[in-house]
């Protein structure tokens, strides 16, 4: 799960590390409310209006505006809120934005430069172990440094018996180039970062820029948080943070019928039961010349409803020539899953395109007969090799 860069500061903020603070609104009439609220708690005259969606990218995308009085404060909100921002990682539709965090200007002129740095904390997955990457060379352009320069981004490797270690927290502030106050305030900033990825169970806290400020203080600019769904039942006031209005709907109504859906780009939707037999049935349709439509598990109790929920959401991608269903019957009987199908398709009505049925297991064959017999447009398989052959056949 994703969360909003204001949800990431207002984390990284329980667990003492220093932000860009600033008020999350959703009209410009609030925007200019808190940009008043700003100068009054912290002084600052100027504000950047910072649109929040589900994806970086935005200050390129047009997202991120300095605004220098109140007048700029609620032109640039107007702009931002309801806009459809594109950024490189929105994909060329872009992201509707709904809300803006007006944050306090902190690239204030002052006695040093300010300076930008790259910081996350991410699992890898190879050693299975947590790692800190860093670079001196934060701001916008952090994928073409990682591209074209990937000396200048460094890596430390967290034991997990002992955590970070406090010399791993001063060789990062070293490296970074930090030194006096800044290089204090560095160490403190990467342990309390470290925390907060391990205390929520996050799987990537990004933080791009870690600004060092002109009076030499460290603070979070930006916060792109990964959460470990997994783990979400531990941290009911972080599941709490969720914004389905970010994510895909066909996905989200998935989840609400307990379905494991991915939407891909193919041509061929499948609905098997058991993670692994989607990823070889996808495979199938593959060798069969196919393109996987989507991921879909329907778990372990494959009945009516199920496999209705999973129907209606197959057959709103235009894109799906063909329907493969691949169902083992271990637990679940084979002519229970078949009637459910059966069942599924006569109150669905007015399906056009072809689908195939390989059920395998606990009466396979009575299953067969019952698809066999339906009279409806439904091929049937026992052996996946049968089913493949079908899948090249109707979507040919
Ligand atoms: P992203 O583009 O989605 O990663 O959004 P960021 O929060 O990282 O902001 C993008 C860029 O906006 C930063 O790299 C900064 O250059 C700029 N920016 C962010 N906050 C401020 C600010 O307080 N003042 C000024 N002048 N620029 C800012
Ligand atoms: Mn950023």
């Amino acid at each position: 799960m994703n969360i909003h860069e204001y949800q990431g500061k207002e984390i990284l903020k329980s667990f003492g590390v220093r932000v860009q603070e600033g008020i999350v609104v959703d009209t410009p009439e609030e925007a200019v409310e808190a940009a008043k609220k700003m100068k009054e708690d912290f002084g600052s005259d100027w504000v950047v209006v910072k649109a929040q969606i589900h994806a970086g990218g935005r200050g390129k995308g047009g997202g991120v505006k300095l605004a220098k009085n109140l007048d700029e404060v609620k032109q640039r909100a107007t702009d931002i809120i309801g806009m459809q921002l594109v950024t490189p990682q929105t994909g060329p539709e872009g992201k509707k934005v709904n809300k803006v965090l007006i944050a306090q200007d902190v690239y204030y002129p002052g006695e040093s430069e300010t300076k930008e740095f790259y910081v996350s904390v991410l699992l890898n997955r190879s050693t299975g172990r947590n790692i800190i990457m860093y670079s001196t060379e934060g701001g916008m352009d952090i994928e073409e440094v990682a591209e074209k320069t990937p000396h200048l981004i460094f890596k430390e490797e967290i034991d997990p018996k002992v955590g970070l270690q406090p010399f791993q927290a001063r060789k990062i502030a070293f490296n970074l180039g930090t030194s006096g106050n800044a290089f204090k305030e560095m160490v403190k900033f990467i342990t309390a970062l470290y925390k907060a990825y391990d205390a929520i169970d996050a799987s990537m806290f990004e933080i791009n820029p870690v600004l060092k400020t002109s009076d030499d203080k460290i603070l979070a600019v930006d916060a792109k948080v990964n959460l470990d769904e997994n783990a979400l039942y531990r941290h009911p006031d972080i599941a709490a943070m969720r914004d389905i209005t970010e994510e895909d709907p066909t996905e989200v109504e998935a989840g609400e019928s307990n379905l494991n859906y991915v939407k891909l780009d193919g041509n061929v939707g499948c609905m098997v039961n058991g993670a692994g037999l989607a990823m070889a049935t996808m495979d199938i349709i593959k060798l069969a010349g196919g393109d996987p439509a989507n991921f879909l598990d329907v778990g372990g109790t494959a009945n009516a409803q199920t496999v209705k929920a999973a129907f209606n959401i197959i057959l709103k991608d235009p894109n799906v020539k063909a329907i493969l269903i691949n169902i083992f019957g271990g637990i679940v009987r084979c002519d229970r899953v078949a009637q459910g199908v059966i069942d599924a398709y006569q109150e669905i009505g007015d399906i056009k395109v072809p689908i195939i049925v390989r059920l395998q297991g606990t009466n396979a064959e009575e299953a067969k007969k019952l698809i066999d017999e339906s009279g409806l447009k439904v091929y049937s398989a026992i052996l996946l090799k049968e089913a493949a052959d079908l899948v090249s056949k109707v979507i040919a």
